[in-house]
């Protein structure tokens, strides 16, 4: 089944969607640039995943509108497949989730005075807490709503980013103490890892021992938090000593690897391809000046195509001459600047047509480059290569729902 997406579907200046019995990966009506989301990749991804954790519950994470995938249809793929909780970072992506129907388990880690907690509990929303302050401000909006919030305590292990330092010993016993009066519910005690991209880094074994020690103090306290959680993908696929009882995979579930300087251990699928259709075709002369500044020169006579794909839909511009696009199982460079809506791609002497298809990211089966690449030649992450690529004018379609 092929379903554009109802979110973004602004198909591009002629205004038709895809007909939903046309092949996504043949004919997209009309649509100049889009984005093709697999699903079964999810699918598959998130089953290679559980294997390497087998003990430990899956989070998957679907912040960020699910890495730009779509969260609630990444959200339902992980879900068919064995993931049995949800993570965002805000309340108001937690709420979307619910609006759209999926009645998962789902932790929201960020939010902060004012935050809209007692809308997220009285959704079955479980919430983070980071400081004392933030836990009675939470457990004051569940009274108001006459609910009992499930709460993860986060805890300081090293990163200096979210959770509970100093405070560690007081947030635990003023938990206990609510929980005593039947006033919250300790469900978890978690904290994130800094460096696990990296496997032999340091800090995962001090973020490790920082972890046991707050684990520690809660169980002294009293709690008995039943999901102790610290991994991310990274983690996950390197470090079966830190999955405890859940894990918090984002990456890996797009099919991304998620180590820097090494294959990941199990065979992930990208989940998205960016395609558009070619609009313009020309030879040019040797020595031709292409695109803003004139920073490529054409070394002979060519032809070249042009790709209404830039940085505004979330093309990196950063040194890119030269970047690989597929087109028919070949790789053609990009020529010159990035521009904000278009790109030009030097194709010698192939017969490229207006109305072709090329590929700017995905498996790799046209030609082109996988996120993984991207990142490499813009300086940039697999993160901000992915969660940039979410934007209107480029549609997701859905291919190989169930
Ligand atoms: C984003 C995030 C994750 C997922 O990280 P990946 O490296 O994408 O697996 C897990 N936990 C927290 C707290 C996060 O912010």
């Amino acid at each position: 089944m092929i379903q554009v997406s109802t979110r973004d579907d602004c198909s591009w200046g002629e205004g038709v969607l895809v007909d939903s019995s046309v092949q996504a990966s043949s004919n997209n009506g009309r649509l100049l640039a889009w984005r093709e989301i697999d699903l079964d990749a999810v699918r598959h991804n998130v089953r290679r995943i559980a294997e390497t954790c087998p003990a430990a519950q899956l989070m998957v994470v679907v912040k960020a509108d699910g890495y730009s995938h779509g969260a609630p249809e990444v959200a339902r793929a992980a879900l068919a497949a064995g993931a049995t909780y949800l993570g965002v970072a805000t309340i108001g992506e937690a709420l979307a989730l619910r609006r759209a129907g999926i009645t998962a388990p789902l932790l929201a880690w960020l939010a902060g005075p004012g935050s809209p907690y007692g809308t997220a509990i009285a959704q079955g929303i479980e919430l983070a807490a980071y400081s004392c302050a933030q836990l009675s401000e939470i457990v004051q909006a569940a009274q108001e709503q006459g609910h009992v919030p499930r709460i993860h305590l986060k805890a300081e292990t090293g990163m200096w980013r979210g959770g509970a330092a100093d405070e560690w010993a007081l947030l635990v016993a003023q938990a206990r103490a609510h929980e005593a009066q039947g006033l919250v519910r300790v469900v978890g005690v978690w904290s994130h890892l800094a460096c696990a991209d990296r496997v032999d880094h340091p800090a995962n074994d001090q973020q490790r021992d920082w972890f046991l020690r707050a684990v520690q103090v809660a169980e002294e306290a009293g709690l008995r938090p039943r999901l102790r959680h610290l991994a991310n993908s990274a983690a996950t696929l390197t470090r079966p000593d830190l999955h405890f009882d859940m894990v918090r995979c984002g990456l890996a579930t797009y099919g991304v690897n998620p180590l820097s300087g090494q294959e990941a251990p199990v065979q992930l699928r990208p989940v998205v391809t960016v395609k558009a259709r070619v609009t313009h075709v020309k030879r040019a002369p040797a020595g031709a000046g292409v695109s803003y500044g004139h920073t490529y020169r054409t070394p002979a006579s060519t032809t070249l195509a042009l790709v209404p794909l830039g940085y505004a839909d979330g093309v990196p511009v950063a040194p890119l001459e030269g970047a690989p696009v597929g087109y028919r199982g070949k790789s053609v460079p990009l020529a010159g600047r990035v521009c904000m809506d278009q790109l030009v791609l030097d194709v010698g002497d192939l017969q490229v047509q207006p109305g072709d298809v090329v590929t700017l990211l995905g498996p790799g089966r046209d030609g082109e480059h996988r996120a993984e690449d991207w990142a490499a030649l813009s300086g940039r992450s697999s993160y901000e290569i992915l969660t940039g690529l979410g934007r209107p004018r480029v549609p997701a379609i859905y291919v190989n729902d169930e």
